[in-house]
């Protein structure tokens, strides 16, 4: 099954046991605008090479289109169409004042000098300028996009739109506009949601075993923060396999050493494992943080972790998901565990509207608090509805959704397009 077919399923099923008003899901099932751009790009030997790019601006019912954008040779229409639904959701469930949106630009950035990655940045920005911006749609970071592409995608606009515009864009460098704490921003959120899952069922972080399937962004500093706090990483992976050592792995020694050879498979703390066998390992939690349909249908009876924390969009598949759940492993969804990222982006176009820093601690605390609420109001829909945490955040998203859409009423732009068809 595709990961948009995935993400629909899961929609029809929270849908359903909310008896969620069937206009609204009808809606929120198709992206309001979806663009295809052709990037022709001079490489660094002569050579003219064609990408192709995406923008899909899924709902801003809620506010400006807000969502990532990914360089990656397997990207699709289809996989962009389920990442920006899932912004929406995701926006929606920590009661972020945001829609949702995604992009991305079907090429292998591993394989990408720095200067062609800069020029098919500005070709990107060129093309989808006129659909973006500060209060209409706010691209970030997404997988194999940093923050210095945020950099130059930030120029860009602010040339093509004459006028300086750090709100454009979030997950920027500091020096031009960035905000503290949002590199660690996705991680951080997604261990303070377990820290209070975890005070809350009693368990504590000592003795735990933990592994991180993903050393990008979100799992390296996963893997640093949970080892922190107290958690035993016994395995991390990142594209090219993992190491496991059931008595754990010191994470900084693995960062050191994706800097130094390029990869955590060189990483001497463990024996070396494949991404298949990583999954399949002993241990307590699982944090996925590498990309969707990793848990499927083909793993995961062999899964044997209790508690899995998705920092990934969509990892788990709707079918794995629903027998790991039968077997009563507690899945805390990506739209809670891994909506840190997108949070932070928020405090970051605040402050870029209001040309004032905040201190780190601020947005620490302000970003525990909105993950430990938005939990809260996850696990009370839990109980109300007898369902599990994924189908409760849907709830959480679509009750917003719903309101927010029969408030604003017949003008609403999603709506006008559903009475005109
Ligand atoms: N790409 C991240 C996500 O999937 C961050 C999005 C953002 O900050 O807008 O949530």
């Amino acid at each position: 099954m595709n990961f948009y077919a995935n993400t629909l399923k899961n929609m029809s099923k929270a849908a359903k046991i909310m008896n969620l008003d069937q206009e609204t899901l009808d809606i929120l099932s198709q992206p309001q605008k979806t663009l295809i751009v052709s990037l022709p790009v001079r490489m660094d030997d002569g050579s003219l090479k064609v990408f192709e790019g995406y923008r899909v601006q899924h709902s801003e019912l809620r506010g400006p289109f807000k969502g990532g954008f990914r360089y990656l040779a397997e990207v699709d229409l289809d996989e962009i169409k389920a990442l920006a639904t899932e912004m929406s959701l995701k926006c929606a469930v920590v009661g972020i004042p945001y829609g949702g949106g995604k992009g991305g630009v079907k090429c292998n950035a591993k394989e990408l000098s720095q200067g062609e990655l800069e020029r098919i940045t500005r070709k990107y920005v060129q093309a989808v300028y006129q659909i973006i911006g500060p209060h209409h749609d706010i691209p970030a970071p997404d997988m194999y996009t940093n923050a210095q592409i945020m950099a130059w995608f930030m120029d860009e606009y602010s040339r093509l739109v004459n006028q300086y515009q750090p709100g454009v864009v979030t997950g920027k460098p500091i020096e031009v506009g960035g905000s503290l704490g949002r590199n660690t921003a996705t991680a951080q959120g997604g261990a303070f949601v377990l820290e209070e899952y975890m005070k809350k069922n009693d368990i504590k972080a000592e003795g735990t075993k933990v592994i991180v399937q993903g050393f990008g962004n979100a799992g390296s500093f996963a893997a640093e923060i949970l080892h922190g706090m107290g958690f035993t990483i016994v395995a991390v992976s990142d594209s090219r396999g993992g190491v496991y050592n059931e008595k754990g792995i010191d994470p900084f020694c693995a960062a050191k050493c994706k800097e130094k050879e390029g990869s955590v498979t060189k990483c001497k703390e463990g024996k070396s494992v494949t991404n298949e066998e990583l999954l399949e390992l002993p241990c307590d939690i699982l944090v996925l943080a590498a990309m969707e349909n990793q848990v499927t249908n083909k793993n995961m009876s062999n899964i044997k972790a209790k508690i899995i924390l998705e920092l990934a969009n969509g990892p788990t598949t709707a079918e794995a998901d629903e027998y790991l759940s039968g077997k009563g492993i507690v899945l805390i969804p990506d739209i809670l565990a891994n909506a840190g990222g997108v949070t932070v982006s928020y405090f970051e176009w605040l402050q870029n509207q209001q040309a004032y820093y905040w201190e780190l601690e601020e947005i620490q605390l302000k970003l525990k608090r909105i993950m430990v609420e938005s939990l809260d109001r996850v696990l009370d829909l839990q109980k109300k509805y007898k369902c599990t945490m994924r189908e409760a955040a849907y709830i959480s998203a679509f009750d917003r959704l719903d309101k927010a859409l029969k408030l604003r009423g017949s003008g609403a732009p999603l709506r006008c397009k559903v009475y005109y068809k």
